[in-house]
C-alpha cells in the first residue's frame, strides 16, 4: 500500500487543498493530512478545529486520515514509516522555497521523496491566507472553502 503524507498548515483547509488531495490519491492508495502546529505562529484557527475542519470535508473519503504533529515533517514520516511528502505548487515562488525543503528533507533522510501537485487552474489563486483575510473582514469565504466545510461555526468557536 503506497501511501503519502500531506502536511501543511490548513488554516483552513480550502478548495486549493482539497484538489491536491484529490490528485495525490490517483497516485497513491492513502494520503495523511497531517496539521502542522508552528510555535511561532498563533494559528487563526486552533489546531483541533483545522484537523476536524478538515474531517468534515472528507469524511466521504476513503483512505484519508488526519493527523496533527509538532516538529519536523521527516520526523513524522519516520515515525508513520512513510517515505512520500506531498506538496502543492501554485507559483514559481512555491516551488523555489519546495524545492529547497525538499532538498533538506532528502539531505535529512534519503528515503524521503517529495512529490509535487502542481494547482489546477481554477484553484491556483485560493490560499488560506486569502481566506483568512476575506472571514477577518467579515466576508463570504464560502466559494474558497469544500462545502462540507460549516465556517461559521468554527468562526464561532474562536469568539
Ligand atoms: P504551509 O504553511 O505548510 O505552506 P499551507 O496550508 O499553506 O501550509 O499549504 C499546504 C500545501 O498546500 C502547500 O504545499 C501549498 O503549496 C499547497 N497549496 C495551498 N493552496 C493551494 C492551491 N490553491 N493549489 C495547490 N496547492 C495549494
Amino acid at each position: 500500500m503506497k501511501t503519502a503524507i500531506f502536511p501543511g498548515s490548513f488554516d483552513p483547509f480550502t478548495l486549493g487543498h482539497l484538489d491536491v488531495l484529490n490528485s495525490a490519491l490517483l497516485v497513491f492508495d492513502k494520503v495523511i493530512i497531517a496539521v502542522g502546529y508552528n510555535s511561532t505562529k498563533n494559528g487563526f484557527f486552533s489546531q483541533q478545529a483545522r484537523v476536524e475542519m478538515i474531517k468534515d470535508a472528507t469524511a466521504d473519503m476513503e483512505n484519508v486520515e488526519v493527523v496533527c504533529y509538532n516538529g519536523m515533517t521527516i520526523d513524522l514520516c519516520r515515525k508513520m514509516k512513510v517515505n512520500f511528502i506531498i506538496r502543492g505548487l501554485r507559483t514559481t515562488t512555491d516551488f523555489e522555497l519546495e524545492s529547497v525543503i525538499a532538498q533538506a528533507n532528502k539531505q535529512m533522510n534519503e528515503k524521503i521523496l517529495t512529490v509535487f501537485i502542481p494547482a489546477s487552474s481554477e484553484y491556483s489563486f485560493i490560499s488560506s491566507t486569502v481566506v483568512r483575510d476575506v472571514l477577518v473582514n467579515g466576508g463570504n469565504a464560502k466559494k474558497f472553502l469544500p462545502k462540507e466545510i460549516d465556517i461559521d461555526k468554527y468562526l464561532k468557536e474562536r469568539e
